[in-house]
């Protein structure tokens, strides 16, 4: 079979790969069985090495709805399936995921096996809390059907496993009722860090909540940005024009960067100056509009390709949460070190996690605060993510694996349980084979 380059969201690191793409389950069932070492991949927008692997099955053509009942909100669909596409089908029915990250175009495969969060972590958890069944190919090639009483063990283990149990060819999960496709979004500008995490724990009730902070700003001013709340609107809350397609799609894209940027069009600067308009395009302290469902979580979904603009030798995302004891010291700590360094980053997201199911032990969340950042690859980005990586130690934190490409064995939440038929470029870095 003819090799393919494939990279993740990051274009770092990129692998020559034989990529399955069956268009049957049964197929599935045949790899796995055949083949040593293989991994499911879905639609690649983790952003490290981890749905890298030399054998891929990848899951995109496994994309049907099996059922979908719009009474009770229950859908099963194939692993392959997009998220996108579930939200055209749900939402003029009157649906919504109950959890959703911060771009659409994931597949519900991959959304188990991350476990991803969304922006409702506190209120509302994790994918996870949401999966009624799923089925999984498991080592021998058999399928599995995985419950909370049926393959317990399994079930929990797959759940935030990164594909290291098998390969997930079908889910079944609850839909959130919703009244329309609009969110009623409050927008706060925050001074500094001490008024973010109060305005966050102030807002436990909201069920939605997201923070962009500017990472360069020092001092009294260290952690400013803008909090963004969030409900979903009743039918009530919106306009008569809004009134008449209560449930309408949002419109589709239109923003594509075709190339990639040179390496230098991305410099301190230019996140300086970002950051300054992004701040102050907000004028008033708090700004509360009616805004459609893609504004609200996937903005950076309106523009295509928006990774090429860190250039061809790509960028990595740092993600990691710290507990809500010694939490906002970690975070001064690690704002200081970037920096330090010199870094910036456009992208700095701040959210809060709730309590968290103990079963699901390789699922990232813990109670207390995230902050997600992206930088551009260097001869230097190494050294620093040692340097996070102390920090996040020092302070009990954990990283998020489906974001990392750099990071080391010595940090928690890797899982260590599985075979190693199902191995990627990360559990070899990470020593986890
Ligand atoms: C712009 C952007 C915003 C994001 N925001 C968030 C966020 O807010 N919260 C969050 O949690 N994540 C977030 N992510 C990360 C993303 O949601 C996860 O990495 C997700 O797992 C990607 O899904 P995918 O279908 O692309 O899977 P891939 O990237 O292809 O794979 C990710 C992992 O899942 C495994 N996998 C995929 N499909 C299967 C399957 N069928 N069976 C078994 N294993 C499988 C792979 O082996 C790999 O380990 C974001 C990513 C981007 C690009």
């Amino acid at each position: 079979m003819k090799k393919e380059l494939i990279s993740n969201w990051g274009n770092y690191p990129q692998i020559e790969a034989e990529v399955f793409k069956p268009d049957f389950v049964q197929e599935v069932n045949g790899l796995v069985k055949k083949e040593q070492a293989i991994l499911a991949r879905g639609n690649g927008r983790c952003y490290g090495d981890v749905a890298l692997s030399k054998k891929i099955i990848s899951t995109l053509s496994l994309n049907k709805v099996l059922a979908f009942d719009i009474e009770s909100g229950i859908i099963r669909c194939q692993s392959g399936i997009l998220l996108s596409d579930i939200l055209a089908i749900t939402v003029p029915k009157g649906f919504f995921l109950p959890v959703t990250p911060g771009t659409k175009f994931i597949t519900l495969g991959g959304a188990l096996a991350s476990d991803v969060h969304g922006k409702n972590h506190h209120a509302e958890g994790c994918f996870s809390n949401h999966v009624l069944d799923f089925k999984l190919v498991t080592a021998d090639g058999n399928t599995l059907a995985c419950n909370r009483t049926k393959n317990a063990v399994i079930f929990w283990n797959t759940v935030g496993g990164m594909g290291r149990t098998g390969v997930i060819t079908e889910v079944c999960f609850q839909l959130k009722k919703i009244e329309t496709s609009y969110i009623t979004s409050r927008n706060i500008k925050v001074k500094n860090l001490d008024e973010m995490l109060d305005l966050f724990d102030q807002s436990g009730d909201t069920t939605y909540s997201v923070a962009w902070m500017d990472c360069l700003k020092k001092g009294a001013h260290q952690g400013r940005g803008i909090l963004m709340l969030g409900e979903h609107a009743t039918l009530a809350d919106l306009d008569l024009k809004k009134k008449k397609n209560p449930l309408a799609l949002p419109k589709k894209i239109k923003l594509n960067v075709p190339l990639f940027f040179p390496g230098w069009v991305l410099n301190k600067f230019a996140v300086k100056a970002f950051n300054f308009l992004f701040y102050n395009k907000q004028r008033k302290k708090v700004n509360t509009s009616i805004i459609d469902y893609d504004k609200f979580f996937y903005p950076l979904d309106a523009i295509l390709n928006w990774n090429r603009i860190y250039g061809k030798k790509g960028f990595t995302q740092y993600q990691f949460v710290l507990p809500k004891e010694g939490g906002k010291e970690g975070l001064k700590e690690i704002l200081d070190t970037i920096g330090n360094a010199g870094e910036g980053s456009f992208l700095v997201v701040l959210k809060l996690f709730g309590k968290t199911e103990p079963l699901a032990k390789w699922s990232f969340p813990m109670e207390g605060y995230t902050l997600a950042l992206d930088f551009k690859i260097t001869l230097d980005t190494q050294d620093l993510i040692n340097q996070l990586d102390d920090i996040v130690q020092r302070y009990k934190g954990r990283i998020y694996l489906s974001k990392d490409a750099f990071s080391r064995r010595s940090l928690s939440n890797v899982p260590t349980q599985v075979t190693s038929k199902f191995t990627s470029l990360q559990a070899e870095r990470l020593g986890m084979i």
